[in-house]
């Protein structure tokens, strides 16, 4: 940074000093110490980092920002997996880290009123202490916020049921790139009063606005809980499993995880936290659950449905999930997702595409990866019901060249069948150059003329989701 720059930099800090307080601009050591990524593995590199306690003081961050075409990385709990609330050196960092009360809860219409900040998990905890339930489930619950959910129209393990985050928001508030506050904090179900402007925040990854309160939709609380981890002897089996249950226990089935045997042996293998409840050597594992109305009723039908299976040759072993300790269990290995770290370098996709189409797909990337690679790994698991895996690739090397050309296979068989290169995790930094194999130009060019009309600076999140238009100042 040369002088000029460098008073310039001086000069918005000490603005945004004064409008907002010392303690809320941290700078120097006090940024440094904080971490720079969900990892904690790097210091945060911003410019400085704003801890802002209103959106009275967003709105008054933002439009100094914008008025020194400075460029703003909004963050929530750092747990996004495609590096879009990373900041750069130069870079300020918006956190809602203080924004974290839960409003308002209105038993009746369904609805609760938080925060940006606040984390899922307390936002699941206080739904259940009004007997109701906020469906969103992930394993970053306790970390994640609800704004980096909204911000990444989050899906996790119950969308089959209850859909994306989206499906989830009835309203929000969210602070424009010039600090305009625009309040569409809408609680009905129903609201065609023109454009629903809410759905621009929501899956727009802190480019378009900072999110900063939101109402969400609660649902009826589960009086019945069903969970299984089942065995498979075959895709067609998968396939055939998940229609039939479908059938049997109709819209209760809350989630169809599956798990292809790699991710399973990890998951239970020698250095995991969890012994294998199913012996290992079937190639699918299948975590279902059910939430229903009527406890008793409930449990018969879906070991009914399962004992069914089981007898049409769908499953080979399964183990219920009888007691909440037993049905955790179950989740805890599905969720343990550490375990991949015994093989890094890995590198992790997050696609969607037809589940026909799933066995041939993971069969092909696994087939030319070790042609190029013979020693490599691809592990795969994901939200099966909702058409999306997760698939993770170790081939020894973690340079970016050997991750262009993983890359390179894993969308590459992907495009031809028509999927998505990010089911639920957003583009961020990392998936920007591949936006192109799943959208079409005039959609990547409607998404830019968005941008520019919202953030005419492009101060926001500059970089993510596509190419900043306009350079950042040095
Ligand atoms: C163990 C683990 C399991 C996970 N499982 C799932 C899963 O099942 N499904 C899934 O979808 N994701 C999953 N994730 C990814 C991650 O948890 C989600 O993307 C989550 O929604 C990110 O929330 P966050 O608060 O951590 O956001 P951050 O990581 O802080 O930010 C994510 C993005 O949102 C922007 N942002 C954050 N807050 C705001 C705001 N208030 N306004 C505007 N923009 C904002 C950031 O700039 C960034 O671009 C998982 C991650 C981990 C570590």
């Amino acid at each position: 940074m040369n002088d000029h720059e460098s008073n310039r930099s001086d000069a918005l800090i000490a603005e945004l000093c004064a409008a907002l307080g010392d303690d809320v601009v941290l700078t120097g050591e006090a940024v440094t110490a904080r971490a720079g990524d969900g990892s904690g593995a790097v210091p945060c590199a911003a410019r400085a980092v704003l801890r802002p306690r209103t959106t009275k003081q967003v709105s008054a961050a933002l439009a100094a920002c914008h008025r020194a075409a400075q460029p703003v990385v909004p963050q929530g709990g750092l747990t996004g997996l495609v590096g879009g609330g990373v900041a750069g050196d130069l870079e300020v960092a918006i956190t809602l880290e203080r924004m974290t009360a839960i409003e308002e809860i209105d038993p009746v219409g369904r609805t609760m009123t938080v925060q940006a900040g606040a984390a899922l998990q307390s936002i699941q905890e206080a739904a259940e202490a009004e007997g109701l339930l906020f469906p969103l489930d992930l394993g970053a619950r306790g970390s994640c916020t609800i704004g980096g959910n909204v911000a990444t129209n989050a899906g996790g393990n119950r969308t089959i049921r209850y859909g994306m985050t989206r499906d989830s928001v009835l309203g929000l508030e969210a602070v424009l790139a010039d600090g305009t506050v625009l309040s569409s904090l809408n609680k009905m179900v129903k609201n065609n009063a023109g454009y629903d402007l809410k759905h621009l925040f929501v899956g727009s990854e802190g480019t378009l606005g900072i999110v900063t309160r939101v109402v969400l939709r609660l649902q009826r609380r589960p009086r019945s809980h069903n969970c299984a981890l089942l065995a498979l002897p075959g895709f067609s089996e998968v396939i055939a499993l998940l229609g039939r249950l479908e059938e049997a226990i109709g819209g209760s089935m809350s989630a169809f995880e599956v798990m292809w045997r790699e991710f399973y042996e990890l998951v239970t293998g020698a250095e995991a936290r969890t012994a294998p409840p199913i012996p290992h050597g079937d190639p699918y594992y299948v975590l279902v659950e059910s939430l229903g109305a009527r406890p008793e009723e409930d449990a018969v039908q879906f070991e009914e449905a399962l004992g069914d299976c089981m007898e049409a040759g769908l499953i080979g072993d399964a183990v219920l999930g009888k007691s909440k300790a037993e049905r955790d269990e179950i989740w805890a290995l599905r969720d343990d997702v550490e375990q991949l770290n015994h093989l890094a370098p890995i590198f992790t996709f997050d696609v969607s595409l037809r589940i026909a189409d799933m066995e041939t797909y993971v069969a092909d990337i696994k087939t030319t990866l070790a042609d190029r690679w013979s020693g490599s790994r691809c592990v795969v698991f994901g939200h099966l019901g909702d058409g999306n895996l997760h698939v993770v690739v170790s081939v020894g090397d973690g340079s970016p060249e050997a991750r262009s050309a993983v890359e390179e296979i894993v969308y590459g068989h992907l495009e031809p069948i028509c999927g998505s290169v990010s089911a639920e995790h957003g583009i961020g930094f990392e998936k920007r150059s591949h936006l192109g194999r799943s959208r079409s130009p005039v959609e990547i060019e409607l998404m830019k003329t968005l941008k520019r009309t919202l953030d005419p600076q492009g101060i926001l999140n500059p970089g993510r989701v596509f190419e900043a238009e306009r350079a950042p100042p040095t």
